[in-house]
């Protein structure tokens, strides 16, 4: 046992050595404070040993002996908060080094581009907001009233055999809209004329080829006052074309036949891909079919509450994909809805 203080030099010597080949060894703080606590703590081997010296230790060398313990539990903590720094720099360093490499050359960030749909839309909106029209929208599950019954297609009509609809499992009621004509529906009974809405959006159907997706997007017009006449809708849509492929543009309207318009006709326009040449796209014509239009049914004013010896009104509408298909010159409708990115980045 030690019982002077060189041979508690000798004790404490070699107490400390063994101290630092443990903090060397320990990783966490945790583990440092455990070997710290057994070295240096109150209970721990310093002070034992301080202790067990102190009891056989003549007076004279009792302060000594304190002076020497303190300084090498001193000297414990010392060695203590220079591993704990050294160990929380490492962790910093490392947590520099994952999330920051300065050598490494910069990423390019590549700037998201707008779907040829959303361009057209927006471009579209605009235009027919110059005219006064805003755009307004409907649901996508649509009730059997505002997509067919209100729009004169009772439930025997063989207008419905056109479009082809899928209706929703277990509530025959409910069908994902064919059309955007129930925005038109749900526009007229909100509120009278005077009414200048498009109404863009996704409809669906059940048609599935290179030309045809089950889902695509429409945009309606629908304009509803006191003396709108059929020369109204002729002038906007040739204002339209004009404004949305060039001023050379021209507007053929041909008859034919829709359930909730009379007249009814189909829209042409100038052809995009030969400018009304003559090309194989529009067979020769210089002509290309664009959509339908005419003098809204006054059966579709009697459901919706508008008085039609008062008010006239035309509507009109077109696949917005397709018109995206003339501007781009793009020929499969499919790219639209494939979703790769390689598609949507090559218009800006
Ligand atoms: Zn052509």
């Amino acid at each position: 046992m030690a019982s002077s203080p060189d041979d508690l030099k000798a004790r404490l010597h070699g107490l400390l050595s063994e101290f630092q080949a443990k903090i060397e060894r320990a990783h966490t703080e945790q583990e440092l404070r455990k070997v710290f606590a057994d070295y240096g703590g109150s209970q721990g081997a310093i002070r034992v040993a301080q202790k067990d010296a102190l009891k056989e230790a003549p007076n004279a060398e009792k302060k000594a002996i304190g002076q020497l313990s303190n300084a090498v539990v001193a000297e414990v903590e010392r060695a203590l908060e220079g591993r704990l720094a050294a160990l929380h720099e490492a962790e910093r360093r490392r947590d520099l080094e994952r999330t920051v490499d300065v050598s490494l050359p910069g990423r390019v960030r590549r700037l998201g581009h707008l779907h040829p749909t959303t361009l057209v839309r927006r471009e579209i909106e605009q235009i027919f907001a110059q005219l006064g029209f805003t755009v307004a929208e409907g649901p996508q599950i649509e009730t059997d009233f505002h997509n067919f019954e209100a729009l004169a297609m009772p439930k025997d009509h063989p207008a419905r055999d056109m479009q082809d609809t899928f209706y929703i499992e277990g509530e025959p009621e409910l069908v994902l809209r064919t059309h955007t004509s129930p925005v038109q529906i749900r526009t007229m009974l909100s509120g009278p004329p005077p009414i200048r809405i498009i109404a863009p959006g996704p409809v669906y159907r059940k048609d599935d080829d290179p030309t045809h997706s089950p889902m695509f997007n429409q945009v309606e017009g629908l304009c509803v006052d006191e003396g709108i006449t059929f020369a109204d809708l002729k002038g906007v849509l040739l204002h339209f074309a004009k404004r949305f492929f060039g001023e050379e543009w021209g507007v053929r309207l041909r008859p034919s036949f829709f359930p909730f318009t009379e007249p009814s006709a189909e829209i042409d326009f100038t052809c995009a891909f030969c400018a009304g040449s003559g090309c194989r796209t529009c067979k020769g014509s210089g002509w290309i079919e664009i959509g339908g239009a005419g003098m809204v049914d006054p059966e579709v004013f009697a459901h919706v509450g508008y008085d039609p010896e008062r008010y006239t009104g035309f509507a009109f509408g077109w696949g917005l994909d397709r018109m995206a298909m003339l501007r781009y010159h793009i020929d499969d409708i499919k790219l639209f809805f494939d979703g790769d990115v390689r598609f949507a980045r090559q218009f800006k």
